[in-house]
């Protein structure tokens, strides 16, 4: 896949994160990528972008007060890491990006003189979705498990995308194809190979300014939304700010004046013999305050066109069918939990995530008590698996949801010990939970096909998997260790490479072993076998691997001889 293949800037930090390696946008470099792959696409983005062009020039703002609200639905790509950040982040985005826009930003006033009268108010909003394409009451985030986050190319908007005359598409991943965001114009997207690329993918630690990201690189989705309504860097058309050929380059706007770009905010800046507009947005110094004027009529001539369906977005149509012009709708409760096994006597934070517009909470924990609060904390300090039911309201109406069995508590000591097994139930016991982490639907089994002792063993069918980074777990339930002085865990496995010897055929799996003093709130790596060390107990093998006898199997005694995993939640 080409696209993956394009390596974005990554440099240091002159100002603001000392010493943190900063990213910076990467739209430049993927519009190459994209007509790279699609040349027949390049040529009609040409036209389509010297069609903008005259339709730009000719605009007048005829309604300039007039509000362009925008509908915006947020993808969240994740492999159940930092990457899947919180709706509050998700939100705090939207703000930042909203007050940008409406030049409400807090920080306007640094501004410096020269250019405060061209700083702009956009009046464009951006609100999150409340209806989905097929009509049904929604979030407007949504949340997809793909290893892909860690890649972050075009590929990642094959796995959900909404139209894009009723939505703005914007992907969370955890890289950016490394970047921090990256979106291309609505003339590279205009034509039916572009559409599918439409929208703008951004690092999760790049979104919002808070969790995950900051204040200081909180300006990454006003930079490429900045892109999606066609505006260029203030440099020109290129990833390649500080080069001094771009004073030979335009962004095609009258008052940004013209630059060769900055990576550091030095606001009395002059690299084309005028002042350089350093606090633009769509500047890389990371000390963006502003859109201008001129910048503004770019943006609402973008908005006002047909080129990638731009003016289909802001209909009162389109907005009442994606809910943005109605009041909140509650129309689903929901919720989460910190953790869902826990031992007797822990506690669990829970989490609303009812929508919309929720102004009150009632929780029964189901073990007879309950609390009130968006986010309370309950112990449980009875064994057992309970159903847990919220109720909402927003004044008017209520919502309710039950989840049957959503907390497990064990009970001290849940396993005999000294415990051995070596499966041959036809069902695991309660001792055992399987998690197939990745949801691909190849986790642990139970198998009669290969045995060291008896008929049974447990194994993860891995033959035709080419997903990087799959995880699966397999976890105790609790033992209680108080009195021990070691803890020893011995255990056997079978393990080759598929293939002929080959090298290309190694991969460097992993098997992991972790230990939790405390029922499994915190875990810590207590052992790994790697693919490329010691996992491997067969040579690689051209067809589906079964141990041929014990000789084809591995074993490895695990010591734990420290006092603080010594208690009576251990798993
Ligand atoms: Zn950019």
């Amino acid at each position: 896949m080409v696209l993956s293949l394009i390596f974005c800037g990554v440099a240091f930090a002159q100002s603001g994160e000392t010493q943190a390696e900063i990213r910076y946008c990467g739209q430049w470099m993927m519009e190459e990528a994209f007509f790279n792959a699609h040349p027949e696409a390049r040529e009609q983005a040409t036209r389509d972008a010297l069609r903008l062009e005259a339709e730009t020039e000719q605009f007048m703002d005829a309604n300039r007060d007039e509000l362009i609200v925008i509908p915006v639905v947020f993808h969240v790509i994740h492999y159940n890491g930092p990457e899947n950040i919180s709706e509050a982040q998700i939100m705090s985005g939207l703000e930042v990006m909203n007050a940008d826009f409406r030049k409400l930003n807090s920080d306007i006033d640094d501004v410096i003189d020269d250019f405060t009268d061209v700083a702009a108010d956009i009046e464009i909003e951006f609100r999150l979705a409340q209806i989905d394409p097929s009509g049904n009451c929604h979030t407007g985030i949504n949340r997809i498990v793909s290893p892909l986050t860690y890649i972050g190319d075009g590929d990642v908007k094959d796995l959900i995308q909404w139209p894009r005359n009723s939505y703005l598409n914007i992907w969370v991943v955890e890289n950016a194809n490394g970047a921090a965001g990256y979106s291309l114009y609505p003339s590279s997207v205009n034509g039916n190979q572009g559409a599918g690329n439409d929208g703008i993918v951004v690092a999760h630690d790049y979104t919002g300014n808070m969790g995950t990201s900051n204040v200081y690189r909180s300006r990454t989705l006003t930079h490429e939304v900045g892109h999606w309504i066609n505006l260029r860097h203030t440099w020109g058309n290129s990833n390649s700010p500080g080069d001094p050929e771009n004073c030979d380059m335009d962004d095609n706007v009258d008052d940004t004046p013209t630059t060769s770009g900055w990576t550091s905010c030095n606001v009395n800046g002059e690299t084309c013999g005028s002042l350089d507009n350093v606090q633009n947005y769509m500047e890389y110094s990371y000390c963006g305050r502003m859109f201008t004027d001129g910048q503004r009529l770019r943006m609402r001539a973008a908005m006002n066109s047909s080129t990638a369906q731009r003016n289909q977005l802001w209909t009162p149509a389109n907005l009442e069918e994606t809910g943005v012009s109605l009041e909140p709708i509650l129309c689903e409760a929901r919720f989460s939990a910190s953790r869902q096994t826990i031992c007797v006597g822990d506690s669990v934070q829970f989490f609303d995530e009812s929508f919309h517009g929720v102004s009150g909470w009632e929780w029964d924990f189901g073990d007879g008590n309950s609390a009130g609060g968006e986010a309370p904390w309950h112990t449980f300090d009875d064994a057992g698996l309970f159903d847990v039911t919220l109720t909402v309201t927003n004044g008017i109406n209520e919502q309710s949801l039950t989840e049957t069995s959503f907390i497990q508590v064990l009970e001290v000591g849940a396993m005999a010990t000294p415990f051995s097994d070596s499966f041959e139930s036809p069902e695991l016991s309660e001792d055992w939970f399987m998690v197939d982490v990745s949801n691909d639907g190849d986790g642990w089994e139970l198998t009669t096909v290969a045995a060291y002792t008896g008929d049974q063993s447990l194994r993860i069918h891995n033959w035709s998997n080419n997903i990087e980074f799959n995880q699966d777990l397999l976890i105790t339930s609790s033992m209680d260790m108080s009195q021990a002085s070691e803890i020893q865990v011995s255990y056997k496995w079978a393990y080759c490479f598929k293939g002929t010897n080959e090298d290309e055929d190694d991969t460097d799996d992993r098997l992991k072993i972790y230990a939790s003093p405390d029922c499994g709130e915190t875990w810590s790596l207590r052992r790994m076998h790697r693919g490329f060390t010691d996992l491997p107990s067969a040579p690689p093998h051209p067809f589906v691997f079964t141990p041929s006898g014990p000789e084809e199997w591995n074993s490895y005694t695990l010591s734990i001889p420290y006092e603080q995993f010594f208690t009576e939640n251990f798993r």
